[in-house]
C-alpha cells in the first residue's frame, strides 16, 4: 500500500519583513510522519475547483487549529473577543469538509477544525463558552504556554467508534479553545464530554472516518492513547 499523503490545513500570515506566508505550526506535521503519513500543506484562498482537484488526489484531511469561524457562518452570537477570522480558510475548509463527508474521504478535525465540522455540516458555536455556557468550566488555557497542560477530563461516549479507537472511557486533555459546539449538525453524534456537558469530540456515524476533537492531541503525541489517534485516521486514509 503507498504510503497516505495527508492534506492539512494551513493560515494566512507574514514574517517579520512584513512579507505574507502561508504557515501551520510544526507540531501537526510531525502527528501525521510519526503515524506513517505525508504531510502536506494545503493553503486557504483555493478555489472549490482546487479543493475538488486535491480531495482526488489526497487520502485525507487534517483540520487544523487556529482562529474563529465568521458569526456570519452559523448565525453566532457577536462577541468582543471573536478573533482571527480569516473568510478565505472558512471558505476552503468548509468546502474540504463538505465534499469529505459526501465522499467517505477520511477527515479529522482538531480545535479550530472540530468547530469547522460541526459549522459546515450545519452546527452553531458558542462564541465565547464563558459568558454562553451556564456552568462552564475554564477552557481557554493560555495558548502560547500551556499547550501541554491536562486542562480537564473527557468522559467518552461508550458506543463511539472514537472511544473504541482511544481504548478509554475516561481521559485528560489539553485546552486551547474559547468557543466551542452548542447545536451539533444533524450528521454528527457527539463521543466525548467535558464535566461541563462541552462536547469535546464528535464523529459522523456510518463514514469511513469523519471524526474531529476539541483538544489538541498534537501536543500529546507522548500519550499511547494520542498515537492511536493518528494511527487510526493515517490508516483509514490508507485504506481509502
Ligand atoms: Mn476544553
Amino acid at each position: 500500500m503507498p504510503t497516505p499523503i495527508i492534506g492539512l490545513t494551513s493560515y494566512a500570515g507574514k514574517n517579520k519583513a512584513g512579507h505574507p506566508i502561508v504557515a501551520l505550526m510544526n507540531q501537526y506535521l510531525t502527528a501525521i510522519s510519526q503515524a506513517g503519513g505525508v504531510p502536506m500543506l494545503i493553503p486557504p484562498g483555493e478555489t472549490s475547483q482546487a479543493v475538488t482537484a486535491l480531495l482526488e488526489r489526497l487520502d485525507g484531511i487534517l483540520l487544523t487549529g487556529g482562529g474563529d469561524i465568521a458569526i456570519e457562518r452559523f448565525g453566532g452570537e457577536p462577541h468582543p473577543t471573536v478573533d482571527g477570522v480569516d473568510l478565505e480558510r472558512d471558505a476552503v475548509e468548509f468546502a474540504l469538509v463538505q465534499a469529505a463527508e459526501k465522499s467517505g474521504k477520511p477527515f479529522l478535525g482538531i480545535c479550530r477544525g472540530f468547530q469547522v465540522v460541526n459549522v459546515a455540516l450545519g452546527g452553531t458555536l458558542y462564541t465565547h463558552i464563558q459568558d454562553q455556557l451556564p456552568g462552564a468550566i475554564k477552557h481557554d488555557y493560555d495558548s502560547d504556554s500551556q499547550r501541554q497542560y491536562l486542562a480537564h477530563t473527557i468522559r467518552m461516549e461508550k458506543s463511539s467508534a472514537l472511544a473504541g479507537i482511544l481504548g478509554e472511557s475516561d481521559l485528560k486533555v489539553n485546552s486551547l479553545h474559547h468557543q466551542g459546539a452548542k447545536d451539533l449538525a444533524p450528521a454528527v453524534k457527539p463521543a466525548a464530554y467535558a464535566p461541563d456537558g462541552l462536547v469535546e469530540g464528535l464523529e459522523i456515524p456510518g463514514h469511513p472516518f469523519g471524526m474531529a476533537v476539541q483538544w489538541h492531541p498534537e501536543w500529546l503525541l507522548d500519550q499511547p492513547v494520542t498515537r492511536r489517534l493518528f494511527g487510526a485516521f493515517v490508516e483509514a486514509a490508507g485504506k481509502g
